[in-house]
C-alpha cells in the first residue's frame, strides 16, 4: 500500500504541519524581519466545519475543524487563524464529528466478496468504516487470496481479517469428534502461521461449534501461540454463553486460560449471559474478567445491543455429539431409532435453555413459510411438539433463528465495562447487522443515559483499534488515516427490526472512508474507498 518513503515523507509532512500549528506565536518583528506571511495557508481536500469533536480517547468533546488532505488526517483545530483552501467544505454545525467506528465482530466475507454487495452499505449507514470478520473459528485459512480479491473488486469499508480455528480444524482433521495426531497438530500450526504471515490480525475460534468444538483447551493453546508469536490476538466465541457445558464462568476461565498460557491478548466475541439459568451471571462474569485483567493478562470483549442471539436451528438445539462427522452422520442419527430417544430428550432441555419455542423466531429458511414465524407456532401448525418440529426443520435444511435468550440487565451491566466494546456479530435476519452501532447511541447514550457519549464513541472505534492492534486508524488525530464519521445526534438510530431486520439506520450525514465520501448529506454515494488490511509484524 505505502513504502517505507512515502510513509516517511507523510510523517515528514504531518510533523511539519504540527510546528506550524504549535509554534504560531510570533512577534511583529520577527515576522516582519522573516517576511513570514500573517495568516497561514492550509490546502485541503475536506474541511470539516464547525462541529463537535469527539476523539475518540474518551475525552470530553471539544468544538472545532478537521482537515483532510488525500488519505489522511491534516488538521484538527479551529481553523479561523488560517487561509484555508478546501476543494470542499462540509457544515458540522450541531453535528457529533468522530472517528469512523470499527466493527471487530462481522459476517461480511460473503458481502464484501460479492461485487453487488461489497460497498458495505448496510454498515457505512451505521458510521462503522471498519469490519473485522472471519470470526467465530470461520475465517478462511488462504487470507492473501481473499485479500487480493477485495482490492481488485473494491470494497465500501476497510476490512481486516482473522483466521479460523474451526476451518482449520475442519481441514486438517475433519469433522469429527476425534484429537489430532502430533503430524495434524504441527499441519494446523503451519496454516495458522501462514495465515498470520499473510495478514491476519489473529486467530478465532467458535468452541461452541462444530467442529471447533472439539478441540480441547490445551490444542487451541498450542495454536493460538503461534497467533501470539505473529503478534496476533485470540477473539471467540466460546465453548459456552449459557449453560450447555462448561458454562458460562467455566468459559471466561477457559479463555483466560488460554490468554495467559499462549501468550496473547483475549477478546470475549458477544459476550451475554445466555438463558435464564445463567441470568445474573454477568456480575461474576465481570468480576473474574477484572482479576484476570489486574493479574496482568490482556482480556477485553465486544457486544451487541440486543436481547436476541442470532444463529440456527442446529448450533441453538442439537447437541454437539449429534454433528459428529458432519450433516450427513447428523441426518443419519436423526433417523436411527436407537439414537433418537436420547436426543429428544437432550434437545428437549436445550430448548428450555432458549427460554422454550416461543423465544425462538425462524429468520431464515430455504422455507419461506417459516420466516418471521416461532417454533412454537410452527408446531402448533403442524400438531407436533416443538422439538420434533426442530428436527423437521433440520433435516430439511436447517433455518436461521433469532433465540430470545438475553436478560436486559445483563446486557447493561457488560455496556458499562470499560473493556466492553460495540459490536454487531451482524447476520442475515437479525436487525444487528443494520442497526448495532446506531441503536447505542440512541437507546443507551440519548434515551437512557447509561453511558456517555464519549465513552461509547471510544468503545466503537479506537478502544477496538487498539486491541486488535489496526494501525493509524480509530482515533482521530493528525497524521492518522481520514476514516471519520458526521452524525446529527437528534436523528441518529436504529430502524431494522426483527420483522424487517433490513432497513438501513438513520443519522450518519457525511461517513469518509480514507478521505472519500461514502456518505454524503446522508446519501450513500457508493464509492469504493475502504482497504483490506494487512498486518504487518511491526504494527503490534
Ligand atoms: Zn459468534
Amino acid at each position: 500500500m505505502f513504502n517505507k518513503y512515502q510513509r516517511l515523507s507523510a510523517v515528514l509532512s504531518v510533523f511539519a504541519l504540527l510546528i506550524t500549528v504549535l509554534f504560531p506565536a510570533q512577534s511583529d518583528a520577527q515576522r516582519h524581519a522573516k517576511k513570514i506571511p500573517t495568516t497561514k495557508e492550509l490546502k485541503l481536500d475536506l474541511l470539516i466545519k464547525g462541529g463537535t469533536v469527539i476523539n475518540g480517547s474518551g475525552s470530553a468533546p471539544v468544538k472545532t475543524d478537521v482537515g483532510i488532505r488525500g488519505d489522511r488526517i491534516v488538521f484538527v483545530g479551529k481553523s479561523a487563524g488560517f487561509k484555508i483552501d478546501a476543494a470542499r467544505t462540509l457544515d458540522a454545525a450541531g453535528m457529533i464529528v468522530a472517528p469512523g467506528f470499527i466493527d471487530p465482530h462481522t459476517h461480511t466475507l460473503e458481502d464484501l466478496s460479492n461485487s453487488k454487495t461489497s460497498g458495505n452499505e448496510d454498515y457505512l449507514m451505521q458510521g462503522v468504516t471498519t469490519v473485522i470478520t472471519g470470526n467465530d473459528g470461520d475465517g478462511p485459512f488462504l487470507v492473501a487470496e481473499t485479500l487480493n480479491k477485495w482490492e481488485q473488486q473494491g470494497i465500501g469499508t476497510n476490512a481486516a481479517l482473522l483466521v479460523g480455528q474451526g476451518r482449520v480444524r475442519g481441514e486438517v482433521v475433519g469433522a469429527g469428534d476425534v484429537q489430532p495426531t502430533i503430524e495434524q497438530l504441527a499441519q494446523m500450526k503451519n496454516l495458522i502461521a501462514q495465515a498470520m504471515d499473510e495478514g491476519a490480525f489473529g486467530m478465532s475460534t467458535g468452541l461452541y461449534y462444530a467442529p471447533g468444538s472439539f478441540a480441547k483447551t490445551e490444542e487451541v493453546i498450542e495454536l493460538a501461540k503461534i497467533a501470539a508469536q505473529k503478534g496476533g490476538v485470540y477473539d471467540t466465541h466460546m465453548r459456552d454463553e449459557g449453560s450447555y457445558s462448561i458454562g458460562l464462568l467455566g468459559s471466561i476461565r477457559e479463555t483466560i486460560r488460554i490468554g495467559r498460557e499462549a501468550k496473547i491478548p483475549v477478546h470475549i466475541s458477544h459476550i451475554k449471559a445466555l438463558g435464564r439459568d445463567v441470568w445474573g451471571q454477568s456480575r461474576q462474569a465481570v468480576r473474574i474478567i477484572k482479576q484476570a485483567r489486574a493479574a496482568g493478562i490482556k482480556v477485553t470483549a465486544n457486544q451487541y445491543p440486543y436481547t436476541a442471539s442470532g444463529t440456527n436451528v442446529t448450533a441453538a438445539l442439537v447437541p454437539r455429539w449429534a454433528e459428529a462427522g458432519g450433516n450427513a452422520e447428523l441426518l443419519k442419527r436423526i433417523r436411527d431409532p436407537q439414537i433418537r430417544p436420547r436426543l429428544f430428550v437432550e434437545m428437549e432441555a436445550n430448548l428450555i435453555r432458549r427460554n422454550g419455542a416461543e423465544a425462538i423466531l425462524i429468520t431464515r429458511s430455504r422455507n419461506q413459510e417459516l420466516v418471521g414465524k416461532t417454533l412454537g407456532a410452527i408446531a402448533k401448525e403442524r400438531n407436533k411438539s416443538p422439538v420434533e418440529t426442530a428436527l423437521e426443520i433440520v433435516e430439511g435444511g436447517g433455518a436461521g433463528i433469532a433465540s430470545f435468550n438475553m436478560n436486559e440487565k445483563d446486557i447493561e451491566y457488560f455496556m458499562k465495562q470499560p473493556f466492553v466494546m460495540t459490536g454487531s456479530d451482524g447476520s442475515s435476519g437479525h436487525p444487528r447487522k443494520y442497526g448495532t452501532f446506531p441503536r447505542k447511541l440512541r437507546q443507551y447514550v440519548f434515551d437512557k443515559k447509561l453511558i456517555t457519549l464519549p465513552f461509547t464513541i471510544r468503545r466503537s472505534s479506537a478502544l477496538t483499534a487498539e486491541t486488535f492492534r489496526i494501525p493509524e486508524r480509530g482515533h482521530l488525530r493528525v497524521g492518522y488515516f481520514a476514516d471519520v464519521i458526521v452524525f446529527d445526534p437528534k436523528t441518529v438510530a436504529d430502524r431494522a427490526t426483527y420483522e424487517q431486520p433490513e432497513t438501513l439506520a438513520t443519522g450518519m450525514k457525511y461517513v469518509v472512508v480514507n478521505g472519500k465520501l461514502a456518505v454524503d448529506e446522508g446519501k450513500y454515494t457508493g464509492n469504493l474507498a475502504g482497504r483490506a488490511l494487512r498486518k504487518t509484524l511491526d504494527a503490534k
